[in-house]
């Protein structure tokens, strides 16, 4: 299969001929990978049907788990509600629980971090002073959340990190080429501070479309509907992690769209609800 091109600092790897996507910079400090549809968790539910269950699902994360050489039971995930709550440690993985939260916050060795997503953005980030990690998830109710900036707070008052020293990967999400939002979402971004500079930079009127990442097929002919925009959700993370003290230098984008790439990214825009998942995993290697 023929792989899209990502960003500059990303590059495909396999797993038993599964791919997924590493983050050059990050890789030194913290292991970690975002999948992508060939894995089980990224196969659409229509297409699974004879891998539901509870095994079959412990089997789906299994791959994640030997991907990252840890223990099924290391792997701290979420109960993911488009907030900014934050869980630390790995006691949800211990105790076999998962609690509502969209930021993971990790200082142990031998364990890792996952967050899921097919359209939001995966962002995993690492202290590289002390080896810290930070998986996280925000669509676009996420980002007016300000989960970013959460995150990287989170980071510095649990373990104090200095956000010079902070690296993070945005994985692949919906990219402006194709993520067509109303009204509603600027207006969630208006009512929470954001300023008018930033949003008329976020909020395109035209879809920001490349050779690599093409509007998905409806809108590729579709007109322009008035009081639409394209939102830019790599831009938007970005802009709030440098405004929190991160070096531009220290963001690495997939630069990739869910939405454009059919046969590799999982999409719930593209898809609906039986749209699978991409996985962003991140393992805790602290530094003596
Ligand atoms: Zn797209």
């Amino acid at each position: 299969m023929s792989l899209p091109l990502p960003g500059d600092s990303f590059e495909w790897r396999d797993q038993q001929r599964r791919p997924f996507l590493v983050c050059r910079p990050l890789e030194p400090f913290a292991p970690h990978l975002f999948t992508t549809a060939l894995w089980a968790l990224g196969a659409r539910a229509r297409d699974a049907t004879a891998e539901t269950g509870e095994s079959s699902l412990e089997e789906a994360w299994r791959q994640v788990t030997d991907a990252l050489s840890i223990d099924q039971h290391r792997l701290v995930r979420a109960t993911q509600v488009h907030g900014a709550a934050v869980i630390v440690g790995t006691r949800a993985a211990v105790d076999r629980v998962r609690p509502e939260a969209d930021i993971i916050l990790l200082g142990e060795p031998d364990a890792a971090a996952a967050v899921q997503a097919a359209d939001c953005v995966p962002m995993l980030m690492v202290d590289r002073a002390t080896g810290v990690v930070a998986a996280a998830h925000a669509g676009w109710r996420g980002m007016a959340a300000r989960v970013p900036q959460v995150a990287l707070r989170a980071l510095e008052t649990t373990f104090g990190s200095r956000p010079a020293n902070v690296i993070v990967a945005l994985g692949p999400s919906i990219g402006a080429c194709c993520y067509e939002v109303g009204p509603d979402v600027r207006d969630a971004f208006a009512s929470t501070h954001f300023s008018n500079t930033l949003l008329d930079r976020v909020f395109l009127e035209q879809p920001h479309a490349s050779n690599l990442n093409k509007p998905m097929p409806p809108l590729a002919t579709a007109a322009r509907r008035p009081d639409r925009w394209f939102f830019d959700g790599w831009l938007m993370a970005s802009d709030q992690l440098v405004e929190a003290g991160v070096p531009k230098a220290q963001i690495y984008g997939a630069g990739l769209c869910t939405a454009s790439h059919p046969r590799v990214l999982c999409s719930y825009r593209r898809d609906g609800v039986p749209a699978g998942r991409v996985v962003g995993a991140i393992r805790c290697q602290p530094r003596p």
